[in-house]
């Protein structure tokens, strides 16, 4: 390609509204320009390595076995109304109607349509397992975006759903992906870490995140310092076990009894709520035994929260409660809110976790509140295997190693479903008996644009990026800096050509520039080599080449370049 003919509007100055690094260089190098909030256009630059990203994705997904498809973006909204996230999905969900009055969304994931596909497809054991993946483009209406491509609402993302007919093949389906997504993280060349994304109680290793390490992450992770254990885990999630696994005794505790509380508004008005504002930072809903969502935790100001919540929901009695209301009211050493009956495993650690960090208890569906859990006498204390935030004084809860607490970005997220789709959806095949049977599920994710934006943010320095050859926009950048010295130009035309039949990924800067614009481009932009051809070199029978990273400058032959090059 040469630079003359093509498009690379480079800025001199990062607009004030790019806050990282990843961010500005994007914009300075003229990769991606924004549309409206979270928004962007990919320029020719950023489509070249947003490609590369998918391509190497594609790849390792085809050689797990999985199999590309493309569905739709707009998705109806009855089939989200199936599996009950029409009412839970929140804002993020972004719903509109036809012209029939029908409802719709833009797919911020796709498990209702991948379930309704195979479903209407798949009807024998015969044809499971069967892992279907796309490269396509998601919309969620982020309550804050920000950061560029590392938190879009318009994103570029591959999702893949497994279907199998039993636990040991849904088991295996995950751990394919999982070492399928190693392999797409090695192979471009990031500092990663697969971290654990569930509180670890319910089996541990059901869902896990890959993290690229970077400062600006929005994650932290906790990581064993033991090379050999290899725990680690997303401190939102991360948790460790009381000194002994037991929980206190507390023998003077009265008999756990459900109590009545005041009907008050329902959750998911409240997630409605959460998710419209960043400031109330709700995150964690708690579900019951069937998946239902029974009760949030808001964090924030208690008084203004209760104002908001009761303007917004128009309701006239809100239950607030505080943490110490609460430990107070359920009279155990943690307390919790719900029908009987709970994943109380899930609940109480989540409470543990929030109740020392000025979390607030309230949104109960009402006649639902339990009091006076006791661990290990109400439930198993096995269930509770965690029940308290990892700090970095604590050892490894696996080994006992030293814990350290590093920054990370979410740039994939493997999960199984089970059979939450299958089950509410009705996506059943003939097992070896004739017997019909939900498939379970898996789902897989990775955020093909923000990949671009972590290299970035793993890869730069002051003059720009650095970004790993596999991804980069080019990979060689070929400059002439002859001035009016017809002899270099020819000689850079010659090279270019060359280059370019050998099939090296080369951008030739022919533009009428002075070096030092070529220089400061090719920095910002940065391929991983840049090809520097003189009129002293020239005369030398000598070119260039600066190695990105390193900055170390190598003298190679003219004399027979191509054939040394390759
Ligand atoms: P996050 O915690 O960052 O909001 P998520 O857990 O909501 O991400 P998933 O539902 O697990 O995201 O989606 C799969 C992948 O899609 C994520 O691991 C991430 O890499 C990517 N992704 C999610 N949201 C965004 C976004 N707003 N912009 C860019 N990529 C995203
Ligand atoms: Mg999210
Ligand atoms: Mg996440
Ligand atoms: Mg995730």
């Amino acid at each position: 390609m040469r630079l003359s003919r093509y498009y690379i509007p480079t800025l001199k100055e990062s607009p004030a509204e790019a806050e990282v690094i990843s961010h500005k260089i994007l914009l300075r190098a003229g990769m991606i320009r924004k549309l409206t909030s979270g928004i962007y256009n990919y320029l020719p630059m950023g489509l070249r390595s947003l490609n590369k990203v998918a391509q190497i994705v594609r790849e390792e997904m085809d050689s797990a076995g999985a199999i590309e498809v493309l569905m739709p973006t707009v998705q109806p909204g009855d089939l989200w109304k199936e599996s009950g996230r029409w009412e839970f999905y929140g804002r993020e969900l972004l719903r509109f109607k036809d012209r029939h009055d029908r409802d719709y969304c833009l797919g911020p994931t796709h498990e209702e349509v991948i379930t309704d596909l195979v479903r209407g497809e798949v009807r024998s054991y015969k044809q499971l397992p069967l892992n279907l993946y796309q490269i396509q483009t998601k919309f969620r209406d982020e309550v804050r975006p920000r950061f560029g491509l590392m938190r879009g609402r318009e994103f570029v993302m591959k999702d893949a759903y497994s279907f199998d007919k039993d636990e040991a093949g849904a088991e295996e389906s995950y751990r394919l992906m999982y070492e399928a997504y190693k392999r797409i993280f090695q192979r471009i060349g990031l500092k990663f870490r697969a971290v654990r994304a569930d509180s670890g109680a319910i089996g541990g290793s059901f869902s896990h995140e890959f993290m690229v390490l970077a400062e600006t992450g929005e994650d932290t992770i906790a990581v064993c310092q033991n090379e050999s254990c290899g725990y680690a885990a997303n401190l939102e999630k991360a948790a460790t076990m009381d000194p002994g696994g037991q929980c206190p005794a507390q023998t003077d505790v009265p008999a756990m009894e459900e109590v009545a509380t005041p009907e008050q508004h329902t959750v998911e008005q409240v997630c409605e709520f959460l998710q419209a504002d960043p400031s109330a930072l709700v995150k964690t809903l708690l579900f019951d035994a069937d998946g239902e969502p029974v009760a949030a935790l808001v964090r924030g100001d208690r008084e203004l929260n209760e104002v908001k919540l009761r303007n917004l929901l128009g309701a006239n009695e809100l239950h607030m409660a505080t943490p110490e209301q609460v430990r107070e009211w359920s009279g155990a050493p943690v307390g919790f809110a719900g029908p009987a009956g709970l994943k109380v495993q899930r609940l109480v650690a989540d409470f543990e976790l929030r109740l020392d960090q000025g979390w607030i208890a309230g949104a109960n569906k009402g006649d639902a509140h339990v009091k006076n859990l006791h661990l290990g006498r109400d439930a198993q204390v096995e269930q509770f295997a965690d029940l308290r935030m990892i700090t970095p004084e604590d050892p490894c809860p696996e080994c006992g190693g030293r814990i350290e607490f590093w920054k990370g970005i979410e740039v994939g997220h493997v999960f199984k479903l089970g059979l939450k789709y299958s089950e509410a959806m009705s996506a059943t095949f003939l097992d070896e008996n004739g017997k019909d049977r939900p498939m379970i599920m898996g789902c897989y994710g990775i955020g093909v644009s923000r990949i671009m934006a972590s290299a970035i943010e793993q890869n730069n320095d002051d003059g720009g990026a650095i970004f790993p050859p596999s991804i980069a926009p080019f990979e060689v950048c070929l400059m002439a800096l002859g001035g009016k010295d017809q002899s270099v130009v020819d000689k850079a035309e010659e090279l270019y050509t060359q280059l370019t039949e050998a099939g090296i990924d080369v951008l030739y800067d022919d533009r009428n520039e002075r070096p030092g614009v070529k220089f400061n481009d090719a920095d910002l932009i940065g391929y991983p080599m840049q090809l520097v051809l003189g009129g002293k070199g020239l005369k030398n029978g000598i070119i260039e080449a600066k190695d990105r990273r390193t900055g170390e400058r190598t003298e190679l032959p003219l004399d027979d370049f191509i054939n040394n090059f390759t």
